[in-house]
């Protein structure tokens, strides 16, 4: 597969309204996007850093991924997500023929409206990893 770049790092935050200031106040980043994704049950917040992004992922149920992540690690980097130059797809059927296990077996809709898919963090070196569309 081809990565042109880092799209964005996700990280798990307690809650987006705290973890903002930081952000903005101190290391002078600006937000552009505030969106739920409901299927996720996740909240997220966007602050472009160059080409890349940091994606501030909030937990909107007890039950979401992201909660069980901070009850387990706490809050902090969660994912790094790889912009791939052709086709998330493709990116998913060679990873998949390299024995790389797949959390998403086809591309899904994430955040942004881009097409994405996780790779299990046991065939990453334990990096949960995301594939998206550049
Ligand atoms: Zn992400």
């Amino acid at each position: 597969m081809k990565i042109s770049h880092i799209e964005h790092l996700g990280i798990a935050v307690k809650s987006i309204e705290e973890a903002l200031p930081y952000y903005e106040n101190v290391l002078g980043l600006k937000c552009y996007n505030i969106e739920t994704v409901e299927d996720q049950k996740v909240r997220t917040a966007f602050l472009k850093v160059g080409d890349t992004k940091i994606e501030l992922l909030e937990p909107t149920s007890p039950d979401s991924t992201i909660a069980k992540f901070i009850e387990k690690k706490g809050v902090g980097v969660h994912h790094i997500a790889y912009a791939v130059e052709d086709g998330v797809a493709n990116a998913l059927a060679e990873c998949e023929e390299k024995g790389i296990q797949l959390i998403d077996k086809a591309p899904r809709k994430g955040a942004e409206g881009l097409s994405i898919a996780f790779l299990h963090p046991k065939s990453t070196q334990g990096v949960l990893t995301e594939l998206c569309e550049s």
